[in-house]
């Protein structure tokens, strides 16, 4: 049986493209999602990936997750750590709720997640740990204080998380996609998602499936020698160093 793939949020958008993209490599694919019972079973369904719902800012939920697919599928050597929502406002209106949701999801879920897998893939001496990121934890965005923050959270947890694990074959990484097309995207009013295409050098939104290829590549035995990296993919919208 090929090595076993959790792809949290794995239903819709990047994370979807993800699972499809590892089913097709050869991986034992779970996908995770939060609410929308009908898209993950339709998914499910169209691609055979198994789908398992839970909410990833829960840490006994994750935990209790996590034990599911494994007894379903096998132990996990693969985490893809996607899940993410976005509650954006002006930090000076924002409420307590929007910047306490949005680290629930984007930034606790990278614990909550993480533990559960991690002594098994140190045991085992084998794991990737593939983290979703943004743009806008680089460069900053107008109306998304609370999601930027959450974001920027995971370079730390990636990069100290990578040093703790190197020598136990286990890589760390972090994707930082700039603006791919998504229904979280689509929910830009029409108005701002014009400039924010006129700051794209390539001139169009990304693909899920352009994400899926790079996270393909570090779930892989190739991507060995690759640990702690913050890698951009965003049409040349932030040329980060
Ligand atoms: P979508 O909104 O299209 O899909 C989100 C997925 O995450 C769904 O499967 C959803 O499940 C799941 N999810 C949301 N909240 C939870 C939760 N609490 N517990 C478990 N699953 C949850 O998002 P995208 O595909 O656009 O984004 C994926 C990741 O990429 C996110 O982390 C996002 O921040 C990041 N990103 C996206 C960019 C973009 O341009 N789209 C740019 C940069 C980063 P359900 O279907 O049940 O709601």
């Amino acid at each position: 049986m090929g090595k076993v793939a959790l792809v949290t949020g794995g239903t819709r958008g990047i994370g979807a493209a993800v699972s499809i993209g590892l089913k097709a490599a050869g991986y034992t694919v779970a996908a995770s999602f939060a609410g929308n019972v009908e898209k993950a079973n339709a998914f499910q369904a169209e691609t055979g990936i198994p789908v398992f719902q839970w909410d990833v800012g829960d840490v006994e939920g994750c935990a209790a997750g996590v034990r599911t697919v494994e007894t379903a599928l096998g132990a996990i050597d693969i985490l893809v750590n996607n899940a993410g929502i976005t509650r954006d406002g002006w930090f000076h209106k924002m409420e307590p709720d929007q910047w306490s949701s949005v680290m629930r999801t984007n930034l606790d879920s990278m614990f909550s997640m993480t533990r559960p897998v991690i002594e098994g893939m140190r045991d085992r001496g084998f794991g990737r740990i593939i983290n979703i990121s943004s743009i806008n934890a680089q460069k900053g965005q107008l109306g998304q204080v609370n999601y930027a923050t959450a974001k920027a959270g995971i370079i730390g947890f990636t990069k100290a998380l990578a040093l703790e694990n190197a020598r136990k074959g286990i890589t760390v990484n972090c994707i930082c996609p700039g603006y791919i097309d998504t229904d979280m995207v689509m929910a830009v009013p029409p108005k701002v998602m014009e400039g924010i295409l006129g700051q794209i050098p390539v001139g169009r939104l990304g693909k899920s499936e352009e994400i899926a290829a790079l996270v393909a590549y570090l779930a892989s035995d190739a991507s060995a020698f690759m640990t702690g990296a913050v890698l951009s993919i965003n049409g040349g919208q932030y040329m980060a160093n």
